[in-house]
């Protein structure tokens, strides 16, 4: 009798076998997952006004925000596109904050007239806003406090030499502005990074808000970012949602009465939702013994998973189709011309040409960081809600490949 270990499982169904059904390259996506992981924050922060806008730029499925939405958050995007797919997906546009960084002031109309809450980090755009709208239009502030945190440079979004927010070092000019112009500021955002592990980092973030916030008397609400830190191996250490939710709450309850009233508390996971809810199923194509290792290449590349060479990021790799198998040292690369690694040195149950890996934490910054690099085609994804696997996206085609390219004449 075969034995399947459990993890292999989603609600019952075998990976390997909607790998089967689907092909591969693609990626499954665990709705249950998604819920409980939403359910963990709002138990966190129990207790107060709580609203999470999911970073859509993490995994920005029209069906996916649907069930983002059934489970009671709004949206947070970085984009007018974004703003867009939330609203097809249902979303009420005063449900979608607008965090956009170095757009045109033409975007922020854009944002403006669709109805979403306004994030404003730029001076100079601050001083636009409050002249085409004065109070009519409520905005929010996104303030950069200069704290180094989150797990790499490339993440972390808070610190000095960061383009993010408006420093809280011109705390008197962003006075000056608003005062001028009579700009209803009604929020105040910092997201200082991902992968963040301290409730500490987080308090030092929000006592900067809270000073800051003292300065203007309209708000509803105080925006904390996101940055809660997820497993991606058996041991690793993960954001103490209690610890924070405890020490934060605390904090801002407090913050709260010295303010006159009770605010709404923010914030806006993307990777905490989305990240372990979904494997990314590739299928082994070569076995190739060097002196050095034993690659397994595999039917995709970066270009359809580009963390493990962008960030370093560590995702877990498992053997689907050999679950008992002997356990064998292998480095696990793409098919993409170039340096293309998605794992030195792991330990896997002994993989045959033709056996199904699956790429775990591959909910988070996967397919929405996809591209058709080497000409290759964007996988298809599939959603599992109640125990029945859905496809959410078809694979692409050739013909989607061209679609937009235009072939003069060279005569
Ligand atoms: C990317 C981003 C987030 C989400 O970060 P995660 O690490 O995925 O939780 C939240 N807020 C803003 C403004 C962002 O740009």
């Amino acid at each position: 009798m075969e034995i399947i270990d459990d993890a292999y499982c989603v609600q019952g169904l075998k990976l390997v076998d909607v790998a089967e059904r689907f092909g591969t390259p693609v990626y499954v996506y665990d709705a249950d997952k998604i819920t409980e992981q939403v359910e963990k924050l709002k138990q966190a922060f129990g207790g107060l006004k709580l609203k999470l806008k999911y970073a859509t730029k993490a995994l920005s499925n029209i069906s996916i925000l649907k069930l983002i939405k059934k489970n009671g958050c709004g949206l947070d995007v970085v984009s007018i596109q974004e703003a867009h797919l939330g609203i097809k997906a249902g979303f009420k546009p005063n449900e979608i904050l607008f965090t956009p960084n170095s757009v045109s002031y033409q975007e922020i109309k854009q944002a403006v007239d669709l109805g979403l809450v306004i994030n404003i980090d730029n001076i100079s755009i601050l001083e636009q806003f409050g002249h085409d709208y004065g109070s009519k239009v409520p905005c929010c502030i996104r303030l950069n406090p200069h704290i180094m945190a989150g797990g790499n440079t490339k993440i972390s979004t808070g610190h000095i030499d960061s383009k993010f927010g408006i420093s809280v070092y011109q705390e008197r000019h962003i006075q000056r502005v608003v005062d001028t112009y009579g700009i209803n500021v009604t929020g105040i955002h910092v997201h200082t990074g991902s992968d963040i592990l301290d409730a500490e980092v987080f308090l030092r973030g929000a006592e900067i808000i809270f000073k800051v916030a003292k300065g203007f008397k309209n708000l509803k609400f105080l925006d904390f970012g996101s940055g809660f830190k997820v497993a991606y191996k058996e041991g690793d250490v993960t954001t103490d949602l209690t610890d924070v939710g405890k020490k934060l709450g605390d904090a801002f309850l407090s913050f709260c009465k010295e303010y006159g009233r009770e605010l709404e508390i923010w914030f806006e996971p993307g990777k905490f939702i989305v990240s372990e809810s979904g494997y990314f199923l590739v299928k082994a194509n070569v076995i190739k013994t060097t002196p050095a290792t034993v690659f397994v290449g595999v039917d995709s590349g970066m270009n359809h998973l580009l963390r493990p060479m962008m960030y370093d990021a560590y995702h877990d790799i498992v053997n689907l189709s050999n679950p008992n198998g002997v356990k064998r040292v292998y480095t696990v690369v793409g098919y993409i011309c170039e340096t293309d690694t998605f794992g030195w040195d792991r330990k896997l149950d002994e993989v045959k040409e033709g056996d199904i890996l699956a790429i775990k934490n591959a909910g988070a910054y996967g397919f929405s960081m996809a591209s058709n690099y080497n000409s290759r085609l964007r996988p298809a994804e599939v959603l599992i809600y109640k125990g029945e696997a859905h496809l959410i996206r078809k694979r692409e085609t050739m013909e989607d490949l061209v679609r937009n390219q235009v072939e003069i004449s060279l005569d």
